[in-house]
């Protein structure tokens, strides 16, 4: 695949995967589409050499491998992670606040969004609904309004004289979206009412009795677009880390791969991973249980097998030079950055490291090289969780990115399918490269 399709298809599923319930369910809707069979967790798994499954779990974490065609008892696991949650508000459970005519909704902040990004914007609303049906079954729906439905106004500036020199947020009382307005005395609908809905547009069929629960969030609605003169940028919602989740699939999904290949996108690592569906919970452990049941010999096929971690990296950001390392400084544009902790919050040794840069070399793609400044605290990811859970070396990488946690991120136009270059090889060269031990 070309890097203007692959573009062309990423564009699309950045601006479908609104939350991480609907970018596991397109990701789950591809694999399904390509021949890989669904596992749930609530069976016992039976797969068979040379073919292709997934699993999704608590709706926004999908787990996709492919069996190699002849395995033997080591043959090894080649991984790679990545995570289907950005920085969001998600909404409260009982958000109606009703006054001065308007209907507001609560919301909670999900994870670190750099929050004043998200006022003046024309947001969605998208999730999960649970609810109750006619027969007393209890159902699970994913909804999405498509369009903008709320919007969080600034206040004038007319209004806040000093907002641009000290400008803060109260996140109780400066973030309800506006949703809608009461004119002529009526009494705006409740907001479960709206819901219901919209459930029934998108789901005719659906008996539903009650709604019993959701785990709804607000979206940007504008869709990615390419930006700078030449169209060397690319700006976009949620790119952290909808790019690598993309192009894990694609790389998985590819004619030929080698050995046993695995891909596993989780939700909730914004917000520390500590979750049934985060890396911190169990689904990739058990899996490799059911399908390597032998303790002893999986621990030796894990110790074989290699995991490359996918998050975005910090980008130089030229106007502020200053918060960089000055011997460490990724461009855009110049393909995935490795990244580097001495305490470990990035699982990336100089061991692990030679591995993908193996890998980058022989892909064609330059290895560019990451760590924080030393008076700055380092952020982390899935890496060194999995790292640590299943004692796998890894290697921590993504593409460099802007305006990170920003409802608009920017990467390189060229970014994405670099990095799609070497995971397609990780998966597809006919053996990893060897260590001597
Ligand atoms: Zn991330």
């Amino acid at each position: 695949m070309q890097q203007e399709q692959f573009n062309k298809q990423l564009f699309d599923f950045l601006h479908q995967a609104s939350t991480p319930f609907h970018a596991a369910e397109y990701l789950a809707d591809h694999f399904h589409q390509a021949g890989f069979q669904r596992l749930l967790e609530t069976e016992n798994w039976n797969t068979e050499p040379g073919k292709g499954y997934y699993s999704i779990r608590d709706n926004g974490t999908l787990l996709a491998f492919r069996i190699a065609d002849e395995p033997c008892e080591f043959t090894p696991w080649r991984m790679t992670g990545a995570h289907t949650d950005s920085p969001a508000l998600q909404l409260k459970p009982l958000p109606d606040r009703s006054g001065n005519s308007y209907t507001q909704l609560g919301v909670e902040v999900y994870g670190g969004p750099l929050l004043a990004t998200w006022f003046d914007r024309d947001l969605g609303i998208g999730g999960r609904v649970t609810i109750i049906d006619e027969n007393d079954t209890i159902k699970i729906r994913l909804l999405d309004f498509r369009r903008p439905v709320v919007t969080i106004p600034s206040l004038a500036i007319h209004l806040d004289r000093k907002t641009n020199e000290e400008h803060t947020i109260d996140r109780q009382n400066h973030l309800y979206p506006l949703f809608s307005q009461a004119l002529h005395n009526d009494a705006s609908s409740p907001f479960s009412a709206i819901i219901r809905q919209q459930l029934q547009k998108q789901y005719p069929d659906l008996s539903l009795r009650e709604i019993l629960g959701f785990d709804l969030f607000c979206y940007d609605t504008q869709p990615p677009t390419f930006l700078g003169i030449k169209g060397e940028f690319i700006s976009a919602s949620r790119l952290d880390n909808l790019v690598s989740c993309f192009v894990g699939a694609q790389a998985l999904l590819q004619d030929k791969v080698f050995d046993n290949c695995l891909l596993l996108c989780s939700n909730h690592e914004e917000i520390g991973s500590s979750s049934v569906a985060g890396a911190h919970g169990n689904f990739l452990q058990t899996a490799l249980e059911r399908l390597l049941p032998n303790a002893p010999s999986r621990q030796t096929t894990l110790n074989r097998s290699f995991l490359l971690s996918l998050d975005n990296a910090h980008a130089l950001h030229p106007n502020f030079v200053e918060k960089h390392d000055p011997q460490h400084l990724p461009l855009l544009n110049h393909g995935p950055v490795i990244k580097y902790n001495a305490n470990q919050r990035y699982a990336t040794t100089g061991r692990s490291a030679a591995l993908y840069k193996t890998l980058a070399h022989e892909a064609g793609v330059f290895p560019q090289e990451f760590v924080m400044k030393n008076d700055m605290a380092c952020g982390s990811t899935i890496g060194p969780i999995t790292a640590t859970n299943l004692g796998i070396q890894t290697v921590d990488l993504g593409i460099p990115s802007l305006a990170m946690h920003s409802i608009r991120e920017i990467t390189g136009a060229k970014d994405p399918y670099l990095l799609f270059k070497t995971i397609a090889h990780f998966y597809s060269r006919p053996q990893l490269p060897q260590y001597e031990e």
